[in-house]
């Protein structure tokens, strides 16, 4: 297997674990720069990439590439872009790059795993890390949680579609991957599948293209359960809400189970059908909400219990009580404080946790965020009044800071679009949801904005 076989198996493995936006945006133009020992450089086209391979993907990377080659163990980042690029800049590499360069076909041979074939058509896709022994029930969940388990001891039934929805890390995925698991212990005969909205979609497109539209659909109308994830992604795609649509009612119709999962309340979805929204709202809706002090101990717990390891109460109370946006950020942290002192075999203090988890908890440290602090950093830093965003101008310069503005209020305090318009001088809300939706698309692929935004959430401690 040449470095470059080796590469495409790589990212065939990252491309069905991550989104499309993210795939194209971190893994576009990335090659391997060569092998040396058990190190593996990566060539990748600029700084953004770098620092997201190294910090956000590397584990995931290793994971992919030790199925190919089990010697690797540390992965590193150079800019620089294709194979041409680093040819035509021979001269230029360092000696430690040349060195790599030159192991690089002494370690061809050493692989020789075949690349892995993409599962086939009919797979549930459910992962069985996902349980209800694992999920920590709390008030902020529980109603979400009772739905899940009684339509895995009877689909088709009570709840139908059952509709969860809230924002990002409170456990959605996780609940309705656990029923697909529990539905397939207690009935192992029977056919589920968990899929994203944004994978269904790509499927779809994939089969319009293949001209097997009609196959595709007769896959989804044969399940007993349809698990569908961050259904707010068909926002704006017709063509998928249409499709959708008549699997939806097909399966419907046959008495089959479906469940759905949006980062908001079907009403919040801009852009979808009517005849979907009210099908959405048909059924069941529960929603998943922050977890409260008590529950978050508790879900720290529950992890600490499922990796074997313990940590002084002080600290697990410590971290509960500073990390409460999401579970996600918290069993992050949780993690990187368990590997860190694994390493180092000694018992973490307060000290040590509050230095290892500084970025997530000084993000939430900023209790007396208010909107005006936001629109004012947001203001300074695109140069233009806070009078003028929160004013009646549409002139661009003035627009977008106000887009801006309308995404943090959202993302940093949650406010609802009625008020995002509100506090934005008496703006409509579906004014508000049309920026929310372009700022967010926008920062799919465009680097330089997803930068300037860091830059000023990180100004807001300053106000
Ligand atoms: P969402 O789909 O809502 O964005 P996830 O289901 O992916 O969130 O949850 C993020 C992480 O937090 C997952 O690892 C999940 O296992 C964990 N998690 C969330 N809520 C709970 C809970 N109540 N108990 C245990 N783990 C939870
Ligand atoms: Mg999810």
């Amino acid at each position: 297997m040449t470095n470059e076989e080796l590469w495409q198996a790589v990212l065939g493995e990252m491309e069905l674990s991550i989104s499309k936006a993210s795939f194209t945006t971190w893994f576009k133009n990335t090659s391997i720069f060569g092998i040396s020992e058990n190190l593996i450089v990566i060539s990748v086209p600029n700084i953004f990439a770098k620092e997201w391979l190294e910090k956000k993907y590397k584990e995931n990377l290793l994971k992919a590439i030790r199925q190919y080659d089990t010697k690797i163990t540390s992965l590193s980042c150079k800019i620089g872009n294709s194979e041409n690029n680093i040819v035509s800049s021979t001269n230029k590499e360092s000696s430690s790059d040349q060195n790599i360069r030159r192991t690089i076909d002494i370690r061809k041979s050493f692989i020789n795993k075949p690349i892995q074939k993409r599962p086939n058509s009919y797979r549930s896709n459910l992962n069985k890390r996902y349980s209800f022994e694992s999920f920590v029930v709390g008030s902020n969940n529980e109603l979400a949680y009772a739905a899940c388990r009684s339509i895995a001891e009877s689909p088709g039934k009570n709840y139908n579609p059952l509709f969860i929805y809230g924002g990002v890390g409170l456990g959605k995925t996780h609940l309705l991957q656990s029923t697909g698991n529990y539905a397939l212990e207690i009935n192992p005969d029977i056919k589920i599948r968990y899929v994203s909205m944004e994978r269904f979609t790509n499927e779809l497109v994939d089969a319009i293209q293949k001209s097997r539209a009609k196959e595709f659909k007769n896959n989804y109308i044969d399940l007993d359960i349809l698990i569908l994830d961050d259904v707010q992604f068909l926002a704006g795609k017709e063509k998928t809400q249409e499709e959708f649509f008549h699997i939806f009612e097909s399966l419907y119709h046959l008495g089959k189970q479906i469940i759905l999962s949006s980062d908001r309340a079907p009403k919040s979805i801009p852009t979808i059908e009517d005849r979907l929204r009210s099908r959405f709202e048909g059924g069941m809706m529960a929603d998943v909400n922050k977890p409260d002090l008590e529950t978050r101990i508790a879900i720290i717990n529950k992890k600490l219990t499922e990796k074997n390891s313990s940590l002084p109460e002080n600290v697990v109370e410590y971290l509960a009580t500073n990390i409460y946006h999401n579970v996600r950020e918290l069993e992050g942290a949780l993690n990187k404080i368990i590997v860190t002192f694994q390493l180092r075999n000694t018992i973490p203090t307060i000290e040590d946790v509050t230095e290892l988890t500084r970025d997530v908890i000084s993000v939430n440290r900023q209790k007396n965020l208010t909107t005006s602090k936001i629109i004012k950093s947001v203001s300074d830093f695109y140069d233009v009044k806070l009078e003028e965003v929160i004013g009646k101008s549409r002139q661009k310069k003035i627009v977008k800071p106000r887009q801006i503005s309308v995404y943090f209020l959202r993302q940093e305090l949650n406010l609802s679009f009625p008020e995002i318009g509100k506090v934005l001088g008496g703006r409509d809300h579906s004014t508000a949801i049309y920026a929310y939706e372009k700022i967010t698309k926008e920062l799919e692929n465009n680097l330089l904005l997803k930068d300037q935004l860091k830059f000023i959430k990180e100004k807001f401690i300053e106000y």
